[in-house]
């Protein structure tokens, strides 16, 4: 059978121990079954067994192997599409749920992180930089926004301000976010995991889903085993595949591509980022980069539309990570690899319920480390019951790609090629 290991990364190669998990073998009963297990299924996993459930976990192949354990590390709050578009696409009090909601999985990782003890490298502060005054008009209108949603750790940077905390030419301000902040985003997911099974959750990796039996008494089957369950959490996002072919049409999924450098030692880290925050731009397709434990430059940007992996990641991302520092022209990249997010047509999660038992949230379109963390206490009050949260989210309305499933990718790619112009041009 299969073994898939982590793919190479710097995560992978800084990841803390994790145990042997073991293999599905035979037939287990539980009370929920979750197939995934990147932040959706363990932030699902560990409310449900906060509250009483027995929940047993499959994962394809190991803990964080999906986007989980390759992202950027940075704890973005909102969505993928900020507030304002919701309010524009639904009603007030769904907006107003959704609003309130919006910088909670920043919060619950950091409960999460203190309470289980999870070492993960967590950092306070995340900045939104402007490359022109469009987009410094938007981030003054987007703190006005979140402000009316009661979150407010947030400080307009202007441009003597933003070269205080990032050494870069481009900006021409900013917006600090102190409730932002960055992780090592796998051991981030090994200690949710880890945390999953001090409450008696169980684990079991190399075991993909394969088929779900659906009706009152749902069994998920996986090439050994199988799973009873009362209820299914569908949470594998990105790589599910055509598991659930009703999920497939309104979404798809995309690769980005991150590289690490070399250590570049405290002084040299220290002038590019003083107070160690993480940064993203405001371009659609945005440039994000941060500092590691160990003082070297992650930097991520760009989307491959369709998940295909490209044959030289160094030479799409560096050219970005080079014109945003021109000073790092002469250090060495350790490390480059891709991973995938899912993309919906509106950027918003797509989440739901198929007949009484199957759940699934997915879909949140690049901007995940939060919302997934929120998602899965959101699934969780929704098995228990309280519902209301969950529907906010349930009714966000999603439609299928252009093109279908064939011509979907070149559809987007065009898409992606107009607003990269828009970025270039400054509009
Ligand atoms: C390179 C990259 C950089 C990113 N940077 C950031 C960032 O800095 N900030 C941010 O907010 N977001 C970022 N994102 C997005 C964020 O990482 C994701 O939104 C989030 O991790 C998704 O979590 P998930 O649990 O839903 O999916 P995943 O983490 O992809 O987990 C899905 C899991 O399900 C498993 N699985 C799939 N099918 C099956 C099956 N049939 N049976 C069993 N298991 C299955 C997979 O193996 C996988 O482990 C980035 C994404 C990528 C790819």
């Amino acid at each position: 059978m299969a073994n898939t290991p982590y793919p190479q990364s710097y995560y992978a190669a800084s990841a803390n121990a994790a145990p042997p998990r073991p293999v599905l073998q035979g037939e287990v009963e539980t009370d929920v079954c979750v197939i995934g297990a990147g932040y959706t299924g363990l932030s699902s996993a560990l409310f449900l067994l906060e509250n009483g459930f027995r929940v047993t976990v499959l994962e394809a192949a190991k803990v964080g192997f999906g986007a989980s354990g390759r992202n950027g590390g940075q704890i973005v709050n909102s969505y993928s599409r900020d507030i304002d578009v919701i309010e524009r696409s639904v009603g007030p009090q769904q907006a107003q749920l959704l609003g309130q909601m919006a910088f909670e999985g920043g919060r619950i990782i950091r409960e999460r992180v203190a309470k289980y003890q999870i070492q993960c490298d967590l950092k306070d502060g995340g900045v939104f930089a402007a490359l022109n005054s469009k987009h410094m008009g938007h981030l003054e209108s987007q703190k006005r926004l979140w402000e009316r949603y009661g979150h407010t750790q947030l400080e307009l940077l202007d441009e003597r301000r933003i070269r205080e905390v990032v050494a870069c030419e481009n900006y021409v301000g900013g917006l600090l976010d102190m409730s932002g902040g960055h992780i090592h985003p796998l051991n981030l997911a090994l200690g949710e995991a880890a945390a999953v099974e001090s409450l008696g959750g169980t684990i079991y990796e190399q075991s993909a889903a394969v088929r779900i039996e659906r009706g009152a008494n749902p069994v998920v089957h996986t090439a050994q085993g199988k799973v009873k369950a009362k209820f299914i959490i569908v949470a594998g996002n990105a790589y599910l595949g055509n598991l659930v072919p009703e999920l497939a049409a309104k979404s798809m999924p995309c690769g980005t591509q991150v590289i690490t450098t070399a250590p570049l030692g405290d002084e040299l880290a220290n002038r590019l980022l003083p107070q160690d925050f993480c940064v993203e731009d405001c371009n659609y397709l945005l440039d994000y980069y941060r500092l590691t434990s160990d003082k070297r430059l992650i930097f991520g940007g760009g989307v491959v539309y369709g998940a295909r992996d490209p044959a030289n990641i160094e030479a799409i991302i560096l050219p970005k990570m080079l014109k945003a520092f021109p000073q790092l022209k002469d250090v060495k990249i350790d490390y480059a690899w891709t991973g995938n997010f899912l993309l919906t047509l509106s950027r918003l999660p797509q989440v739901g319920r198929i007949g009484d038992n199957i759940y699934y949230s997915q879909g949140c379109s690049g901007h995940g480390v939060t919302y997934t963390h929120l998602a899965g206490k959101v699934l969780a009050e929704a098995l228990r019951g309280q519902a209301e949260r969950f529907d906010a989210f349930a009714d966000l309305p999603h439609y299928p790609f252009p093109g279908g499933q064939l011509l979907r990718t070149p559809f987007a790619a065009l898409g992606a090629w107009y607003y990269g112009l828009r970025d270039k041009l400054g509009f």
